[in-house]
């Protein structure tokens, strides 16, 4: 699958790269590329009360951008918090089964939490973010394997103690529909 991913507002480079390369990685037969084009922050999209940005309307926004690209998915990577109505906070939303994602990577730094900086935590939390994202675009729902990465993060905690790769179940639903969906599976 061609994955694209999105800067929305000024985003952590290092973080990105890692996510590119780890999304190849994981998912098979996978190319992933950072778009030059940046979209700024949607000003719309904030609730002044809360503080946070409304997810779901990014994703919107998201949608008008995978158009212009020949990606099956396209992920918003930023850096501001976001949120749905009835959570206090998303660490990322999809659409499941779709081709839009988001991850806010402002609650993933563990100064966030008053612990010390930590790269390699951080960068490590991005990439289970992302990948568990895409997992929502091609339709996986949450898992109840506490150390698959399709495990639905309530806290940092969860983030912290799955895994970026999927289980087994998980990762034979993946190879699945990303069989089905290339052309030599018809032949
Ligand atoms: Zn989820
Ligand atoms: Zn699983």
């Amino acid at each position: 699958m061609r994955i694209a991913i999105l800067r929305i507002g000024a985003v952590d480079t290092g973080a990105l790269k890692k996510i590119e390369s780890e999304l190849e990685e994981i998912y098979p037969e996978t190319e992933c590329s950072v778009l030059n084009e940046i979209m700024p922050i949607p000003a719309d999209a904030y609730n002044h009360a809360r503080r946070q940005f409304h997810s779901t309307h990014i994703l919107a926004r998201i949608n008008s951008y995978i158009k212009q690209t020949q990606a099956d998915c396209m992920l918003g990577v930023t850096e501001v918090d976001l949120y749905v109505p009835h959570l206090n906070f998303v660490f990322g939303e999809a659409s499941c089964p779709g081709k839009t994602a988001v991850i806010s990577l402002f609650r993933l730094k563990p100064e966030f939490y008053e612990h010390p900086a930590n790269r390699e935590v951080f960068i490590e939390r991005c990439v289970k973010e992302a990948v568990h994202e895409i997992g929502h675009t091609l339709g996986l729902r949450h898992c109840k394997n506490p150390t698959c990465v399709m495990f639905f993060s309530n806290s940092i905690l969860d983030t912290d103690r799955k895994r970026k790769t999927f289980c087994e179940n998980c990762h034979a639903k993946v190879a699945r529909i990303l069989g089905s969906r290339s052309p030599e599976s018809h032949i």
